[in-house]
């Protein structure tokens, strides 16, 4: 058994949405396919991945360093301990060899997406969904059937009007979501207050709104915002400064009583460790949305979960960043908090599988092998072109 070849992409997103900090007009995403020599129904066992959402294609640094290495490794050395399967820790150690420490987002975004993709050969070796397969390893054992998950909507589009803003938000409670996102930080205060009354008026209630700033305020405004919003005792307030501003969330922690969430922009283990170390995160209430895609992926996942229980943080605090069949099987498989969804942006990197069924706030989980892709038909086709299958 042995990875005969790993391809990648750079595909576009097509997306006309902003945040408060940047537009999409010109982002971009690696899709990467890992070929085994593992023979189903006549074509090879194929792992697939995408590096996410909000970060450029990486493909430079697979061509140059992670793709050679893995192909260069002997065969052998990348399977696990029966022989039967490939092992992603080994695939990762080999990813590593000759990187120096730190400069995390320079490689993490590369190796996590390959790494993932290795998962999705693993599972589909395994002939199980990749959630069961998480479960197994790193859940205990307990598979869901069904995964809480929230809409990371709410974005600033040209010509918006607040009715157009509500109209999304109904659209996200119909389709059967309980929990709803909306970017703040784009407007100033006052008419960004203006857009959150009228979300609310939809939602209902502070604990079924949570909001995000895109990393976007300095210190005053950052507390600005935080004074004004906690009235409304919202889910949580996401990434209100720069991420690796720790001084900062302390000192909003102290201020700020509602949850307070980060972590999309976090990528290593030491960096989600310094968060809850330096900046004054609390166990009981906050979130952290590490996205594993970006973060090293899988095996690295498993290492900062096992340090933030050791410093007495709950799986339900863990919401991936996301809001692709990746973090849901990931989310699902580890039994976090809940999920991400991007119905309607994104485009065919944002949602679920086709089929899939959102009730009571949790969505349906695929009884694929691996990911799920082959039920994403428009993303599959890329991912089926570039492994040419
Ligand atoms: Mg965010």
């Amino acid at each position: 058994m042995r990875i005969v070849d790993i391809r990648e992409t750079a595909i576009p997103l097509k997306s006309n949405i902003a945040n408060s900090s940047f537009d999409f007009s010109e982002m971009t995403t690696s899709v990467v396919a890992v070929i085994t020599d593992v023979m189903r129904s006549g074509k090879p066992v194929c792992g697939f991945a995408f590096n996410s959402t909000g970060r450029y294609a990486c493909g430079a640094q697979m061509r140059a360093r992670f793709i050679p290495r893995i192909l260069a490794a002997d065969p052998g050395s990348l399977l696990d301990a029966r022989g039967d399967n490939l092992d992603p820790e080994k695939i990762l150690a080999v990813m590593m060899k000759r990187e120096k420490a730190g400069g995390h987002s320079e490689r993490s975004i590369a190796i996590g997406t390959i790494e993932v993709a290795v998962w999705d050969a693993v599972a589909k070796i395994a002939d199980k969904p990749l959630h069961v397969l998480l479960a197994e390893r790193f859940g205990g054992g307990q598979v869901p059937d069904k995964m809480f998950c929230y809409v990371g909507g709410g974005w600033y589009w040209p010509g918006q009007t607040i009715r157009d803003l509500q109209d999304e938000m109904r659209r996200h409670l119909a389709a059967g979501y309980t929990l709803v996102k909306m970017k703040v930080g784009g407007l100033p205060l006052e008419d960004d207050l203006h857009r959150l009354e009228a979300v609310l008026e939809v939602v209902g209630s502070g604990d079924r709104l949570a909001v995000d700033a895109n990393c976007k305020f300095d210190r005053a405004e950052a507390l600005r915002y935080a004074h004004a919003l906690a009235p409304f005792k919202l889910r949580w307030f996401e990434e209100p400064c720069d991420p690796l501003d720790f001084a900062l969330f302390a000192e909003l922690a102290s201020v700020y009583d509602a949850p307070l969430a980060t972590g999309e922009n976090l990528y290593s283990t030491q960096d989600v460790e310094n968060l809850v170390t330096f900046g004054g995160f609390r166990p009981s209430k906050d979130v952290i949305q590490i996205d594993p895609p970006q973060a090293y992926g899988i095996v690295q996942y498993a290492r900062t979960l096992a340090v933030l229980e050791r410093r007495g943080w709950p799986r339900s605090a863990l919401f991936p960043h996301g809001g692709n069949q990746m973090s849901l099987a990931i989310a699902a498989g580890f039994g976090l908090g809940g999920a991400e969804s991007y119905p309607g942006v994104f485009g065919i990197f944002g949602g679920f599988a086709d089929d899939a069924v959102v009730a009571d706030g949790a969505i349906a989980l695929s009884g694929r092998p691996g990911i799920g892709f082959e039920g994403q038909a428009a993303l599959y086709r890329i991912m089926r072109d570039l492994a040419g299958l």
